[in-house]
């Protein structure tokens, strides 16, 4: 079964990734443009003059006006998780530290006896409807993490419930276990015999023997865990293919984008605090620079030097960081938009940052994030003739249609002027 996509205004035709400096910019943009879909992949695509006689009988989607983009990848959440932080917010807004909230029974400890708490079916239900939302804003495939269980077995259910969802949804899910995520309050001023409980070697391999999770992931700063006990972690993870993730450099630096480097790390993520070194390790290493604008935005903090990064040739990656404590932004778009307009990373860039680089951060750069001959068919359309036109009105929804391994899985109900139905 194959689609055609003719008079497309704008094709951004993203080659795969990891793309650095220059080639992160320079997108190719195909003017009045021809894609086809073909059994779930991208066939012929190129300038409508020169596309094969053959297109011309097949199923026909008029798109002028349109810009087609690949799939957008969202590379780094904190779904599943349940519990309500919202009067916590409130408070940091009107000047309480993250500390003493956390002292007076705040912080990660609530979504922790949240998660606890809640059935593999409750995570289920309450965070499906989150995914789909998320999705209709062009994200076709989206990390999700563990990491609010912090026991095995809590670990474990948050885990299955990702793999639940990922076979309801229609797009797909890449699930990471996040068990060195924080220290709970029964292994308080005990890390490292924490450190060994989630990180056994009969759990990691009942992780990996039943594709619970493809990658490990450590938060390595000031107040979670040292650059030795994420080494610990993620060597071991490693023994059982489980491949490195970081949650590095973002309150301190103790050297946890260096770490990333030496383990060649897939990613090293949030990165507000990296310096040379870290930029350097990373690149050589061919690790991807995730950056979570999201979160600082949320917070109200510094953001990443985001130019620094593309300037040193980092291939660099853009996610939402979607967890209760720092960053409620669904909307991957908006994040795209505060890379613009607060990073100083341009459009094309930013669409390299959420499609081949994303697709890299997650080892999935040679199916998916590009426009390229072969690749899964997942495609976004957006009602704005260019992408400049798109990111020029952060928080309006023109998602017209998005399509996954090439079969259409959300169009919304009258075109773009309405806002996506509550899933
Ligand atoms: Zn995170």
């Amino acid at each position: 079964m194959s689609i055609v996509m003719k008079n497309i205004d704008t094709l951004a035709a993203v080659p795969p990734g990891p793309l650095a400096g220059p080639a992160m910019r320079d997108i190719p943009l195909i003017h009045d443009a021809t894609l086809e879909i073909r059994y779930g992949k991208i066939g012929w695509f190129g300038p409508a003059a020169d596309a094969p006689s053959r297109l011309e009988d097949e199923q026909t989607l008029d798109l002028r006006g349109a810009t087609v983009i690949p799939g957008l990848i969202d590379a780094h959440t904190h779904v599943p998780f349940v519990g309500n932080r919202a009067d916590e917010f409130a408070r940091r807004i009107a000047g309480e530290s993250y500390l003493s909230i956390m002292q007076a029974g705040g912080g990660i400890r609530v979504t922790t006896q949240a998660v606890r708490e809640a059935s593999e079916d409750q995570l289920v239900e309450s965070n499906f409807h989150v995914l789909a939302r998320m999705a209709t804003r062009g994200v076709t495939t989206i990390e999700c993490k563990s990491g609010y269980g912090l026991a095995p077995e809590h670990e474990l259910k948050q885990l299955r419930a990702i793999a639940e969802m990922n076979k309801e949804l229609p797009i797909e899910l890449v699930p990471t276990y996040l068990g060195a995520h924080a220290v709970p309050a029964e292994y308080e001023g005990r890390p490292d015999e924490y450190i060994d409980r989630i990180s056994a070697p009969e759990l990691l391999r009942q992780i990996a023997d039943e594709g619970l999770a493809r990658f490990c992931d450590v938060f390595c700063d000031a107040g979670a865990f040292t650059v030795e006990q994420a080494r610990r972690v993620l060597t071991r993870a490693a023994e059982v293919g489980l491949r490195p993730k970081l949650h590095a450099d973002e309150l301190e630096q103790i050297g946890a984008s260096r770490l990333a480097g030496e383990l060649h790390a897939v990613s090293a993520d949030h990165l507000e605090k990296i310096d040379d070194a870290g930029i350097a390790a990373l690149r050589d290493a061919g690790t991807i620079g995730v950056l979570l604008p999201g979160t600082s935005f949320f917070l109200g903090i510094e953001h990443c030097d985001a130019r620094r990064l593309i300037d040193a040739g980092l291939p660099v990656a853009l996610a939402t960081d979607y967890n209760p404590g720092s960053c409620m932004i669904e909307s991957l778009p908006l994040v795209m938009n505060i890379a613009c307009c607060q990073m100083h990373m341009l459009p094309t860039e930013v669409l390299a940052a959420t499609t081949a680089n994303a697709a890299a951060a997650i080892g999935e750069q040679h199916r998916i994030g590009a426009i390229q001959r072969g690749y899964d068919a997942d495609v976004v359309v957006l009602a704005a003739p260019t992408l400049n036109e798109w990111f020029y009105t952060p928080g309006r929804q023109l998602v017209a249609a998005i399509a996954k391994r090439g079969e259409l899985i959300w169009i919304p109900p009258s075109a773009t002027e309405q806002a996506p139905p509550e899933t």
